[in-house]
C-alpha cells in the first residue's frame, strides 16, 4: 500500500502518510470483549497474542470480560487471533496508547447502512492517537483483487448512493495527490489504495498524519473501482480524483466509543444483548432476524 509495508498474511497491509516509516511504529489500543469463564481461558488468549510482532502489550481481565492489546496490526487480525481460541471477540473501544480518547469515528460502508449498487461492504473505524495522527483501521469485502482508491469526501450524503457525498474532502483547496506527499500537494481526505487479494477482502490499518477525526465526522468514506494515481496521470481528472474510477462503496463516518467508553451490555432500543448483536445490522428490520452466520467484517465499536 503505502511507504513502508509491512505484510502480515492474507491481504493485510499497513501504510504510514507522508513518507514517514516512524508513522508504522504508531499503536494504538484495542479494547475487545471476549467472553471468558476461567483462568484457562485467560491463558488461552494471551497465548494466542504472546510473541506476535506488532503486539507491543496484553492485558486480559476475567472479570470484566476484557482484553486490550497494543498493537501497530490492523484490529481485524487481533480479532482472527483471538478468535482462534474458539471464544467471540468484539471490538469495543479504540484509542491511544496513552488511554486518551482524542476521538474515534467508525463507517460502514455498504449494507444496511452504507451504500453499495454492487455488493462491497466492509467497516472501517478512525481514531485519534495524538494531535497528530489518525489511524485507519478496515477491512472490505467484495472487491476485485488488486488496488482500489480510499478517499474521505466532503459530504454524509448518501441519498443518491456515493454520487451524492461530494468530492474529496479538500479543506486547503489543492490538488489529488499521494498520502505520502504534504497538504499542500493532497487532499486531505487522500488515503491512497487499499489491496484485495484473490478473496475480495482488503484489511488495513494507515496512518496519517493529516486526517483528523474531529474533522471528518458527518463525512464519508469511498471505495473506488480502481487504482488510485496519486494525481500523476495525464488527465485533468488525475488531479481530481487519481483516475480512482466508478464509486463502489460508501459509508459515513460516525462518532464511536474510544477505549473504556463503551459499557453497554444490552441495547436499549430492543433488548439484544452485545453478544446477540454480533452479527446484526446496526438498524433496521433485519435486527431481529435470527443470527447470521458470522463475517469478520460484521463486529462493531
Ligand atoms: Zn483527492
Amino acid at each position: 500500500m503505502l511507504g513502508e509495508k509491512l505484510s502480515m498474511g492474507n491481504n493485510a497491509s499497513v501504510g504510514g502518510g507522508a513518507g514517514n516509516t516512524d508513522l508504522l511504529k504508531k499503536s494504538n489500543k484495542l479494547e475487545f470483549a471476549v467472553k471468558m469463564t476461567c483462568n484457562s481461558c485467560v491463558e488461552q488468549i494471551r497465548s494466542s497474542l504472546n510473541g506476535i510482532p506488532g503486539i507491543h502489550s496484553v492485558d486480559v481481565d476475567l472479570s470484566t470480560g476484557s482484553v486490550v492489546v497494543d498493537t501497530v496490526l490492523p484490529s481485524h487480525e487481533i480479532q482472527h487471533r483471538i478468535e482462534t481460541t474458539g471464544k467471540d471477540a468484539i471490538l469495543r473501544g479504540v484509542g491511544s496508547k496513552e488511554h486518551k480518547n482524542l476521538g474515534a469515528a467508525v463507517a460502514m460502508l455498504g449494507g444496511e447502512s452504507g451504500f453499495s449498487a454492487v455488493g462491497v461492504h466492509g467497516i472501517i473505524r478512525l481514531t485519534q492517537i495524538d494531535e497528530t495522527n489518525c489511524i485507519i483501521d478496515g477491512t472490505i469485502d467484495g472487491l476485485s483483487p488488486g488496488k482500489h482508491g480510499l478517499h474521505v469526501h466532503e459530504c454524509g450524503d448518501i441519498s443518491n448512493g456515493c454520487e451524492s457525498v461530494g468530492d474529496h474532502f479538500n479543506p486547503y483547496g489543492v490538488n489529488h495527490g499521494s498520502p505520502e506527499s504534504d497538504k499542500t500537494q493532497r487532499h486531505a481526505g487522500d488515503l491512497g489504495n487499499v489491496e484485495a487479494g484473490v478473496d475480495g477482502r482488503a484489511v488495513f490499518r494507515i496512518v496519517d498524519p493529516i486526517l483528523k477525526v474531529w474533522d471528518i465526522i458527518g463525512r464519508s468514506i469511498v471505495v473506488t473501482d480502481s487504482e488510485d494515481d496519486f494525481g500523476l496521470g495525464a488527465s485533468e481528472k488525475s488531479k481530481v480524483d487519481g483516475n480512482s474510477g466508478h464509486r463502489l462503496a460508501c459509508g459515513i463516518i460516525a462518532r464511536s466509543a474510544g477505549l473504556f467508553e463503551n459499557s453497554k451490555k444490552i441495547c436499549a432500543c430492543d433488548g439484544l444483548t452485545l453478544w446477540d448483536e454480533k452479527n446484526k445490522p446496526l438498524a433496521g428490520n433485519s435486527r431481529q432476524n435470527k443470527p447470521q452466520q458470522q463475517e469478520p467484517t460484521s463486529s462493531r465499536l
